[in-house]
């Protein structure tokens, strides 16, 4: 029969304490690893388009208003929401461009709901506007933004400077220019879809639209 240990044997309880805190910081740590990471699956990637629509009730989990969170960006309305986690990415993105003095930049459009699309695409003419349901604005993950100028967005260094710096933040641009044919949607250099880093990192890398990263074309 074991004997039971004497109370000299176990370990002082100060170490057990900082084993706990230890095994805590580390299941933290794990959870906020993992946590991250599972948006960058490419089953999570949420593929909206023509032919990936969504559902007239769909409405995206925990909306934030722009207005009422610390912006470094400005704001053309005071109504504008985006999921959390694409506000805070964004946030980091146009901090980190003000510090590189890159300023100006306007967000003037975020998540759509499925009734404001249907009423969109009613007022706007054909062509130029995504029907209900295939509008990347209803995931609340993508959003448009531009600066005050005369000669359009892409010819900005504000433009610049997101080209080449908003796969860091987890952003893509994803109507480029020269792939309309695969996305279904002519360029448009201010509109800008959060997929996080890597997936982002990885598209900006190859050149390839989200359609092409999921194997969707
Ligand atoms: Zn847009």
């Amino acid at each position: 029969m074991a004997k039971k240990p004497s109370r000299r044997q176990r370990p002082p309880r100060a170490a057990a304490f900082a084993v706990a805190l230890a095994l805590m910081a580390l299941s933290f740590a794990l959870g906020w690893f993992f946590g991250v990471r599972s948006t960058q699956f490419h089953g999570k990637i949420l593929l909206v388009n023509d032919s990936h629509r969504l559902a007239s009730d769909y409405v995206p989990e925990g909306l934030v208003n722009l207005y009422q969170q610390r912006h470094s960006f400005r704001l053309a309305g005071s109504e504008i929401t985006l999921t959390r986690e694409t506000y805070e990415a964004m946030e980091q993105m146009f901090h980190a461009a003000e510090e590189a003095d890159m300023n100006g930049y306007i967000v003037t459009s975020g998540y759509r709901s499925y009734q404001r699309q249907t009423e969109v695409y009613a007022q706007s003419e054909p062509g130029k506007a995504q029907q209900p349901g295939a509008s990347e604005h209803q995931t609340g993950l993508a959003f448009d933004v531009t600066v005050e100028t005369n000669d359009g967005f892409e010819s900005t260094p504000q433009y610049a400077w997101l080209a080449q710096h908003a796969h860091e933040y987890g952003f893509i641009q994803r109507y480029p220019a020269n792939k309309s044919d695969i996305t279904g949607i002519s360029y448009e250099p201010w509109h800008y879809r959060y997929v996080g880093v890597d997936a982002a990192t990885r598209m900006w890398q190859s050149g390839q639209t989200l359609e092409e990263f999921l194997g969707e074309k």
